[in-house]
């Protein structure tokens, strides 16, 4: 695994507590009582299913069973809403730590939906498209009486893309009609957002240039480092360079590449179209994960997995901005070292919130049956998430508080209210 070894005990515990600290941080400043506390943690409901799969290898067909699960957080402001993840180290601890983030993600940017997750542990690198297609169905079949437009609306995450959204949707609409609405980052042919596949990475990249010219920072010019070369990851890289910014570092979970003049990042996109990975991409230098976090640069955007900046490595982490990609990659004790260090880090809870307005805007326009423009969508998903981000810094620095905990606190106070009105 990069970055750290996920069995070493004392990395597993940090990753473990991580998100607990921050919310308890938020709670006891909030001075939220033991018993909202308990409300608002708890899942609202959990399922965990079991998915078996034929496959083939080497001539020879074997029965595999697959487990996925659905954890449905927090639905007090609107139906569930969260991506699904398909990959090897998924488990039910990570997805429910993914479910309740959703839903102060959700509150945080003020869209009516709360707070879901789901995934199938396993890596769809070592599976073929058709046994990728009767996986998703067959979750689909087993999580559909949780699921629908007004109760549980699946999203893409790691792992999943707007193919396996469409697959969702054909699986649900075979008993309850077609209901494009159960699911958003469809494609776009399939009744899917304009501008929903960039806008996480496109998001990124707006509040990393936000945030950068208010530390003074040039994006033009600047040197950028991007861990993970995916949805999030390959967007925020295209539209900061698109800004002048020069990508020197990339990776995806096999390695990275390094290119100090900057990389040609529509000309990676066909080399990782042609090759399958970043590897052997014209003048670009092999790196490992653990090396590119620590690259010195102006903004690093950590776009993959959870937890890779932690106690182990954040001692080294040169960067001057961390614009948040990826969904929780830092964990409790390395957040603090970075406010100590005086790097300032916007968090996840509103870097990567695009996605989750974009799917908001999808599902708008699902029910509306009228499809927006591409630049509606955009022109809407940065008001909002400009809003937001104002809203956060401005509690962040009028309390003298970092961006993470304004961010819970303005969350909590949203989903805690929700809770006491609608009485339980
Ligand atoms: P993706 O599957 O499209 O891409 C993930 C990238 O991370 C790939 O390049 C993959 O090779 C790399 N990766 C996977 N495991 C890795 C590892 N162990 N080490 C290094 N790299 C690794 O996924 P995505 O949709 O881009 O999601 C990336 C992150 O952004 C996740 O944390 C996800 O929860 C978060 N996120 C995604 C969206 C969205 O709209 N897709 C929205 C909000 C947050």
């Amino acid at each position: 695994m990069l970055n750290a070894d996920r069995t070493n005990g004392s990395y597993v515990t940090e990753c473990r507590e991580s998100q607990r600290r921050f919310l308890d941080r938020a709670f006891a400043r909030l001075n939220i009582d033991s018993d909202t506390q308990q409300l608002l943690l708890a899942p609202f409901r959990e399922m965990t299913i079991s998915i078996p799969l034929k496959v083939e290898r080497e001539g020879r067909e074997t029965l595999r069973t697959f487990t996925g699960f659905r954890v449905q957080h927090n639905h007090a402001r609107g139906p569930f809403k969260g991506g699904l993840r398909y990959h090897p180290y998924c488990s039910l601890e990570e997805i429910r730590a993914l479910a309740r983030l959703m839903t102060w993600k959700t509150a945080l940017v003020d869209v009516p939906f709360g707070g879901a997750k789901g995934g199938i542990i396993f890596d769809p690198k070592d599976f073929t498209l058709d046994d990728i297609e009767v996986l998703t169905k067959r979750f689909t079949q087993k999580m559909a009486p949780l699921l629908g437009v007004h109760d549980d609306i699946i999203a893409p995450d790691m792992g999943t893309n707007p193919q396996v959204m469409a697959w969702i949707l054909e699986e649900y609409s075979k008993d309850h009609g077609y209901t494009p609405g159960v699911v958003t980052g469809k494609p776009v042919e399939l009744a899917g957002s304009l501008g929903r596949l960039e806008a996480t990475g496109h998001g990124v990249a707006f509040l990393a240039r936000k945030a950068a010219a208010e530390l003074s920072l040039a994006i033009e010019g600047g040197r950028v480092v991007i861990q993970g070369f995916g949805n999030v990851g390959y967007h925020a890289a295209q539209a900061l360079a698109a800004a002048g910014a020069r990508i020197v570092s990339v990776s995806d979970s096999r390695g990275g590449i390094f290119l100090e003049k900057g990389i040609d990042i529509a000309g990676l996109r066909r080399h990782v179209d042609e090759t399958g990975g970043l590897a052997g991409f014209p003048g670009g230098e092999a790196i490992s994960n653990e090396a590119l976090l620590e690259l010195p640069c102006d903004v690093l955007i950590p776009a993959a997995i959870e937890h890779t900046i932690h106690c182990g490595n954040v001692d080294r982490i040169k960067a001057r901005l961390i614009v948040e990609g990826a969904n929780m990659p830092t964990t409790f004790s390395a957040d603090e070292v970075l406010r100590e260090r005086g790097i300032v880090v916007i968090p996840d809870l509103i870097a990567n919130a695009g996605g989750v307005l974009t799917s908001y805007y999808e599902w708008v326009q699902n029910l509306q049956e009228f499809p927006w423009e591409f630049a509606t969508v955009m022109h809407r998903m940065e008001q909002r998430l400009l809003e937001s981000y104002e809203q956060v810094r401005d509690l962040a620095v009028s309390q003298g508080i970092d961006q993470r905990t304004a961010a819970y606190e303005i969350a909590i106070k949203r989903v805690s209210l929700a809770v006491r009105l609608r009485g339980f």
